[in-house]
């Protein structure tokens, strides 16, 4: 939906709103919000929603810690499941400092930033997003225990799949909020679910990842249960995933697709794979931010090991599907829902403009099943967060894709998360070595 200044106002109006809730997302990628009563519409309308920005992860130790939240007309959303209780809306906010300019540390400006590059060189990216995630059981305090909701498998139908009402109600929620909701259905691990929604353009994706995380776990508490967007909840099954199908366009037409290729793909979408390939290691930092992330990147469990691409082949961090035309798109399939999704998608653009720019290439096609491969002719994602901050560090396009003020700000705070994950001893080194 597309508003202007009026038509918000009207609808706040009408619709009896008593609350307004100004969303941002911070750089681990959590979503924060500030509430303020609708009487402050107009002051909110005129960009003039100040807040204490020092104590939000990544936009702190900068002088100045006052920020104005600038709603995005476009996010303006009456929160359809509250509409008869609660009475609120929200929207999603970029941030701006005390001068005007936006901040370099907001991961929507960056994400912004990123896509008028491409806009620069001709293009726009869609994204289509495959989100996964897990559902837990709660003890009688409402809090998880680590016990999945059912014992179901792949494309399980009720009643091995208990998750069905959940996901449907997720579902029938996220159609009041406007997404175009693609299928659902059971993930290959005990407890597990994806829901897919449509693709749009890279802010438009990246905001609805946030707002289908939120409303999740809202549903799933609704059903007494906890959704966990957690990469590798449980060793020895499959982890959660979030893949994503990128597509790119100039002057309105597929610039992926070439119908006088032997494969029907393009010179431009090799270049952007390559690009992406070229930087994987340190994008890996990013699209994979955490210690557990790196417990779902193993053989064996449909999570990609291998910088490589392929036509099928599901060990490769980039699969190409068999859909030619103005659906030809390639799948990431690294990152996991922990990510950050501005952060995520701006250094795959980033990556994969610096491909084009560069006529990299990205060999043929992998057939070969990679978690197979014993040698190391093909090269490896990271196998652990402090490899990929390594590689991040030393990523001069990765580095300026982030601008430094988050660079800087995020492999620190990650470094430091690395140590305190280092400095724990495990259940598992106790049963190994107690008897030594
Ligand atoms: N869960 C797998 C992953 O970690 C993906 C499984 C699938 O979607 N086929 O990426
Ligand atoms: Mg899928
Ligand atoms: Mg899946
Ligand atoms: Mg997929």
């Amino acid at each position: 939906m597309t508003y202007t200044k009026e038509q918000i106002i009207q609808e706040v109006k009408e619709n009896n709103v008593e609350f307004l809730l100004l969303e941002f997302t911070d750089m681990y990628g959590d979503t924060k919000n500030v509430e303020l009563p609708a009487e402050e519409l107009e002051m909110v309308l005129a960009n003039e929603a100040m807040f204490d920005s020092s104590s939000i992860s990544g936009f702190s130790d900068i002088q100045e810690s006052d920020m104005y939240l600038v709603p995005d007309l476009d996010t303006f959303l009456l929160l359809p499941s509250l509409v008869d209780e609660d009475r609120s809306a929200r929207f999603i906010c970029d941030i701006y400092k005390p001068d005007g300019t936006p901040f370099e540390g907001d991961p929507r400006y960056i994400l912004k930033r990123a896509m008028k590059e491409a806009e620069d060189m001709g293009y726009t990216v869609n994204v289509g997003p495959e989100p996964e995630f897990f559902l837990f059981k709660l003890d009688k305090d409402g809090y998880p225990i680590r016990e999945m909701n059912d014992r179901g498998g792949y494309f399980d139908a009720s009643p091995k799949d208990k998750g069905d009402k959940v996901r449907r109600d997720i579902v029938r929620t996220l159609k009041k909020f406007g997404f175009e909701m693609e299928a659902s259905h059971h993930e290959v691990a005990m407890g597990q679910h994806e829901i897919n929604f449509r693709f749009d353009n890279m802010l438009k994706t990246a905001d609805n990842i946030q707002t289908f995380k939120n409303v999740v776990k809202d549903i799933a508490t609704n059903h007494d249960y906890h959704a966990t967007f957690m990469p590798k909840p449980i060793a020895g099954e499959n982890g959660s995933g979030m893949h994503a199908h990128l597509s790119l366009f100039k002057d309105g037409d597929s610039a992926f697709y070439d119908e006088d290729a032997k494969d029907g793909v393009s010179k431009t979408m090799k270049q952007f794979i390559a690009g992406i390939l070229h930087h994987a290691r340190a994008i890996a930092a990013i699209t994979n931010p955490n210690v557990n992330s790196y417990k779902r990147l193993v053989p064996g469990y449909e999570a990609p090991v291998s910088i490589a691409w392929s036509h099928s082949n599901r060990s490769c961090m980039v699969r190409v599907p068999t859909t030619r035309g103005q659906g030809t798109r390639f799948e990431v399939r690294n990152p996991d829902p922990t990510a950050n999704p501005y952060l995520t998608l701006a250094v795959l653009i980033q990556a994969g403009l610096e491909g084009i720019r560069n006529e990299y290439d990205a060999g043929e096609a992998e057939s070969r099943n990679l978690y197979e491969v014993e040698d190391d002719s093909v090269p490896t994602l990271p196998t652990n967060l402090k490899e990929a901050l390594s590689a991040l560090k030393k990523d001069e396009v990765l580095l300026k894709a982030l601008g430094d003020h988050t660079a800087n700000a995020y492999i620190e705070d990650k470094e430091d998360e690395w140590t305190q994950y280092s400095l724990q001893v495990s259940k598992w080194e106790i049963d190994k070595y107690m008897n030594k």
